[in-house]
Parts: C-alpha cells; sequence; structure tokens
C-alpha cells in the first residue's frame, strides 16, 4: 500500500504558523538584546520558514535537522562570548567553583538529582537560583518540556544534540556498521547512566562533567596546569572528535546522543513514559523493508521501536507504506468525526511539531540571535 501524503494545504499550514507566530513574537522580542532586534527578526523569518516547509512538504526530519544543527552551532559563540565578557577566559578558574558560579546544564540533571534528594547534597558548582542557567530554572525547564516532548527533547529542544545529529547524515553510505539489535548498544545507554549515577553519588562530585563530556570542549573546561586536567582534558578531546564527529559520520548514528549522554538515557526511560506523544507502527502496513531501522540514527528502532525514540521524524518519511506516525495518547487521529480540513491539520504530528518547534524555539532565541550578531561583527 502506496503511502498517503501528510502534506498540508496553504491554509491549514497558515493556521499552524498563525499560532507559531504567539511564542515567536513573544520570544522574540523577549530575547533581543540592545541592537539585536534586526537579528532577532532574521532568525525568526528562518524559524518560520522552516516550518512552513515542513508542514507544507509533510517532511519532518530534513527541516527539523536543519533547525537543530543551527540551533547547536549557534550555541557556543554566545556561550563562549559571554563566559569571557563573565570571567575572562573559557578555563574553570578556581573563583568559580568556589563561589558556585558554573552555568548548569541539563546533561547533569540525573546525575546531581540522586545526591540532592538523598544526601541533601548540590554536588555541582552552580547556583541554584539567580542565574539564567541556575539549577532551578534548568529544572523547571526540564519539567515542563519532559512532560510534553519526553525524549523528543533530544532531536528538538537540545542545544547539544545537533552535533551527532548532523554528522551522522554527512556520508550517504555507512561505513560502520552498528547493528541496533545488539544487545551491547541496547543495554549501554543504561549501563552509562547507571555508572555515572552511582559514581557521583559514591565521590559526592559530578564526574560526568568532570571527565566524560564530550562538550566540554566547546562550553568550558578547567586549565590542564596538573596531570589530572590534563588527561581530563585529552579524554574530552577524543569523545568531541570521536563521538560527535567522526564516529557518526562513518556509522550514520547518534553515536554520543544515542548510546553516551546520561541525560539522553534518562529521557528514554522516564520522558517517554510521561510524554503523550509516541512513535508508533501500524504493523498491518508494514512490508518489513527494513528501511526505519536502517536510518533511525538513534539505534531506536528494533523488532519493536525502543523508548530511546527521540522523534526525530527519520523513519516516518522514509516508510514507504506510512505505517509509521506520531500518535498521541495512542491515537493516530484525535478528532476522527471533524470535517477533513481539521481532522487533517490537527493531527498529533502537527501538534507535535508545533509544540517541539515551539520548545526549541523558546531555548535557542536568545543564544542564536546573540550568536548571529558577534557573527556578523566578526566578519
Ligand atoms: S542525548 Fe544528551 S546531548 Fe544528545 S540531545 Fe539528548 S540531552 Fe542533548
Ligand atoms: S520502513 Fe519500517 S515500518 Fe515502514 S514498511 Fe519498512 S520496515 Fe515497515
Ligand atoms: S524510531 Fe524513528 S522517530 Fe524514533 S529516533 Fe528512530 S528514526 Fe527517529
Amino acid at each position: 500500500m502506496k503511502k498517503t501524503s501528510s502534506a498540508l494545504s496553504i491554509p491549514q499550514v497558515l493556521i499552524l504558523l498563525a499560532i507559531y507566530i504567539l511564542p515567536l513574537m513573544f520570544f522574540g522580542i523577549n530575547a533581543a538584546g540592545s541592537g539585536e532586534l534586526p537579528y532577532a527578526l532574521i532568525y525568526g523569518l528562518y524559524l518560520l520558514t522552516l516550518l512552513f516547509l515542513m508542514f507544507k512538504t509533510g517532511k519532518i526530519s530534513k527541516y527539523r535537522r536543519i533547525f537543530f544543527v543551527s540551533m547547536a552551532l549557534l550555541f557556543f559563540p554566545a556561550f563562549i562570548h559571554d563566559l569571557i565578557i563573565e570571567r575572562g577566559t573559557m578555563l574553570i578558574p578556581q573563583s568559580t567553583v568556589v563561589n558556585n558560579e558554573n552555568p548548569f546544564c541539563h546533561i547533569v540533571i540525573p546525575i546531581t538529582m540522586i545526591p540532592m534528594i538523598l544526601k541533601k547534597m548540590v554536588i555541582f558548582p552552580g547556583r541554584l537560583m539567580g542565574h539564567y542557567t541556575s539549577i532551578y530554572s534548568m529544572l523547571v525547564i526540564w519539567v515542563f518540556m519532559t512532560i510534553s516532548l519526553g525524549r523528543g527533547w533530544c532531536s528538538w529542544v537540545c542545544f547539544y544534540g545537533g552535533w551527532d545529529d548532523g554528522c551522522s547524515r554527512i556520508s550517504q553510505k555507512t561505513k560502520l556498521h552498528m547493528d541496533n539489535r545488539a544487545p551491547w548498544i541496547r543495554n549501554l545507554p543504561k549501563a552509562m547512566l547507571l555508572f555515572v549515577v552511582l559514581g557521583s553519588l559514591i565521590t559526592l562530585t559530578s564526574i560526568y562533567c568532570e571527565w566524560l563530556c564530550p562538550f566540554k570542549l566547546i562550553t568550558e573546561f578547567e586549565s590542564p596546569t596538573n596531570l589530572r586536567n590534563t588527561v581530563a582534558l585529552i579524554l574530552m578531546i577524543v569523545l568531541f572528535f570521536g563521538t560527535l564527529i567522526i564516529l557518526p559520520i562513518l556509522s550514520r548514528r547518534r553515536v554520543n546522543c544515542g548510546l553516551l549522554c546520561p541525560f539522553g538515557a534518562m529521557q528514554g526511560l522516564i520522558g517517554s513514559k510521561i510524554a503523550p506523544f509516541k512513535v508508533k507502527m501500524d504493523k498491518s502496513l508494514c512490508i518489513s523493508c527494513g528501511q526505519c531501522e536502517k536510518h533511525c540514527p538513534s539505534f531506536s528502532m528494533g523488532k519493536n521501536i525502543r523508548s530511546s525514540c527521540t522523534l526525530c521524524g527519520e523513519c516516518i518519511d522514509l516508510c514507504p507504506t506510512g505505517a509509521l506516525d506520531i500518535h498521541l495518547r495512542g491515537k493516530k487521529r484525535i478528532f476522527p468525526k471533524a470535517p477533513a480540513f481539521f481532522k487533517e491539520l490537527l493531527q498529533p504530528r502537527n501538534l507535535f511539531i508545533l509544540a517541539a518547534f515551539t520548545g526549541g524555539t523558546i531555548i535557542s532565541y536568545s543564544f542564536a540571535i546573540h550568536s548571529l550578531k558577534l557573527l556578523v561583527n566578526l566578519f
């Protein structure tokens, strides 16, 4: 059976864009600092164009990836620039650690939460409140996004994930085969999560941040003035190039996000159970062509769709029969008796795209326009 197109008509697309434009304008104007309004407008138009193309063509993954990769690339110029303004360096000085002034990132939520609950101790040198990336503000964002998007966070909202997502589509051919069904691939994310959570609890330090984070290289790291810091820096360089660039290019899989990130593993275990949207397969339509398993970047498609699915849309776009789609609480259609115009418009996939793209917009607006301004000034 041939797939029916999910492309929407222009009036349908315009209705969805009209809903999106409210948060876009609110966050765009609020995020714009002095002299940044033109950049806020440029970024807003860019986002509107991508969302328009997603709805008009019915293809999710291609335009989502363009957005996701640009978000990742626009994150670090603003982050590094602000660090240098605040501290004068990308290095983590001792005073920052002593004064609890490190920006808190969502990846360490599973590592810091357990000691916080069990030992009543914050093991990360970040501010609890009063800073944009304070621990509480990040926890609030995480809870809200997890309830609405689950592990969709990892293909639509995270400002790191675009690295391995983009690199996983650079090569047309798979040069290193990583079998989704291999037991070690299925179990590695959970093992990694257990390791860093237990390790942090025993040592009462954020061991992932100190030793294993591949993003440290493009954010902040300790000065390699002693053996410990030099080893940590070498490890971070290897992880950055290995898991975010080289292995994703060779395997066409998101090696860091699919296997090694503790936050991703936690979202798979908890977020995907809570979130209302899920990718489902209609087995009566499946012709076992294997396209979904072959191309799933997140190692999530085996015999069934796993909870590690990031709702990236790749398999949905590639499936030749339309067997895969995004469902809302198990339903493919939420208003089955509505007139065709609204039934198509309010499909769960469209509602999910709207929610997830809005989430990514809210997270990215401020740093994206800040980086755009910096890059324009630089060139
Ligand atoms: S797995 Fe980790 S780094 Fe990757 S997108 Fe999710 S939170 Fe971000
Ligand atoms: S892409 Fe996957 S779900 Fe679709 S027909 Fe092929 S095997 Fe079945
Ligand atoms: S199962 Fe489909 S939607 Fe989920 S991560 Fe894999 S390709 Fe993306």
